[in-house]
């Protein structure tokens, strides 16, 4: 037979058991009377361990007094709901949490005792699992990570730190950042400072910083104040990485373009002045003298002249490439399908000696471009997409435009002769060129100089095609 009444306990302790918070009892002297799972992992005593034992064993001699307060509320039939205290574990250790205790009576109503309910301040578990993870994630980032006090003392130092400066955690930490300066740079750390004070930030600082070995780096610094839970500054994190390579390549850079914007500028003053006079006086021989040379005369001055065009038009793109430099952008917008317009204009000769059709899909956006850039890459492009035509095969060449703010894409489609996937990205490096003049004319800069232009917008340029099924040239710039 079953007894419901004794059914009903079991059910009840169930509960209990199964509870994620740490449910006890205790009589109105203050003795454990009961001590749930949760309780055995939240304090670390076994039930047989404290039952019969004083509670008091669990409040930490600071706290005593808060046991007879407890206890008079309870015994005026009070609850006491959600008082944040802390009680320590078996092993000694101290956790915060939060107790709801409330009064049980007999059956006449007299308080006879207490059922308390602790739970673990979740905020603080929670921030114990975020601090977990952002430590994890400071030890795995590839830069240099530390802490320092707002009197200059590291406080914190992670693994790419010690790559980086040479320096293992436990040399560092407790000792002035001032460690790490060159003797010349000691100036820069009172501004750093200051700046923190202020609740700063300081970001993307290139500076130079000193190993242990004493070797200097090129490092980029971001430093960001650090405030405790009441928004006070209290000490600043420092995010560093290492430049040297970048600052190498940087000049090397700078260099190879100084020494191109250097060759341009010859190129303009110093080459075409002679190329001319090569032209005129090609030209002279041809008229006046012409006849009189042999067929073999003339092919060869044939062969001068084309040389002499061919390089005016190799000059005159890296005249326009060298161009295409810092500049403001435009505040005004300009309507898209004008310098489409004149880039149709230009090409026009070309256009119908290749028999090509060029349509624009719907209408083109406006946007804040120079019109003379627009305009050059729609020539480009479109020139391009005539010029490498499968043989035969009249280009039908097609344009759209999608606006989606702040991007305007567009889009130059062709049926040509299509490029291999491998070289979509080289076919935009100065000078490279797939195909020998013979085959097709041109410098290799076309392409360099619409990307050059995309990009001083902070845009992109880039093409999608496969061999012999035609290419699709797109580029995105703000609009
Ligand atoms: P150029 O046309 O003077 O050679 P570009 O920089 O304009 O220089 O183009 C670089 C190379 O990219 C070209 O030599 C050609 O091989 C390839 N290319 C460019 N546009 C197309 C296109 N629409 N279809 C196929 N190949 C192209």
């Amino acid at each position: 037979m079953t007894n419901p009444v004794h059914d009903q306990l079991v059910l009840l302790s169930a509960i209990v058991d199964s509870s994620d918070d740490a449910i006890i009892s205790k009589t109105l002297d203050g003795i454990i009377t009961s001590w749930n799972k949760s309780a055995e992992r939240l304090f670390g005593y076994a039930a047989e361990e404290v039952i019969g034992q004083p509670i008091t064993i669990l409040i930490p001699p600071d706290r005593l007094r808060e046991e007879p307060e407890i206890l008079s509320s309870l015994k005026r039939g009070e609850r006491v709901d959600h008082f944040e205290t802390t009680r320590r574990r078996k092993d000694g250790t101290l956790i915060d949490i939060s107790l709801t205790i409330s009064p049980i009576r007999d059956r006449s109503g007299k308080v006879i005792g207490a059922s308390k309910v602790a739970r673990e301040t979740t905020e603080m578990k929670r921030a114990d699992r975020a601090h977990r993870l952002l430590s994890a994630i400071v030890d795995s980032s590839d830069d240099a990570i530390i802490s320092k006090s707002l009197d200059g003392i590291v406080t914190s130092w992670n693994k790419s730190a010690e790559r980086l400066f040479g320096y293992a955690a436990g040399e560092v930490i407790g000792q002035p950042i001032t460690i790490l300066i060159p003797p010349d740079r000691l100036r820069e750390e009172p501004e750093i400072l200051s700046s923190l004070k202020r609740g700063e930030r300081v970001d993307h600082f290139e500076t130079i910083r000193r190993r242990k070995d004493g070797t200097l780096i090129d490092i980029s610094l971001t430093i960001s104040p650090v405030r405790d839970h009441n928004g006070k500054i209290v000490g600043a994190s420092k995010v560093a990485r290492d430049i040297t390579e970048r600052k190498r390549m940087m000049l090397e850079l700078r260099r190879a373009n100084a020494v191109l914007e250097q060759f341009a500028y010859s190129a303009s003053h110093d080459l075409q002045e002679p190329l001319r006079t090569v032209k005129i006086f090609g030209q002279i021989l041809m008229q006046k003298y012409g006849e009189h040379l042999d067929p073999e005369g003339v092919t060869a001055l044939r062969f001068l002249q084309n040389g002499a065009t061919r390089m005016e038009t190799l000059l005159r793109d890296l005249l326009a490439y060298t161009r295409v430099i810092k500049f403001e952008k435009p505040s005004e917008k300009i309507d898209a399908n004008l310098a489409f317009e004149s880039a149709l204009q230009t090409l026009g000769g070309s256009i119908s000696e290749h028999n090509a059709q060029v349509v624009c899909v719907g209408s083109l956006p406006s946007l804040r471009i120079h019109f003379a850039h627009l305009q050059q890459l729609f020539q480009n492009i479109i020139g391009n997409a005539i010029k490498y035509a499968k043989p035969g095969i009249p280009p039908i060449v097609t344009i759209s435009a999608k606006h989606r703010a702040p991007y305007c894409e567009f889009s130059i489609e062709d049926n040509g002769i299509g490029i291999a996937p491998d070289y979509a990205e080289t076919i935009f490096v100065i000078f490279k060129r797939l195909h020998s003049s013979e085959e097709y004319p041109g410098t290799g800069l076309g392409l360099a100089i619409c990307q050059r232009i995309v990009e001083q917008y902070d845009g992109r340029i880039w093409v999608e095609s496969e061999l012999s099924k035609g290419s699709v040239f797109r580029f995105i710039v703000p609009d």
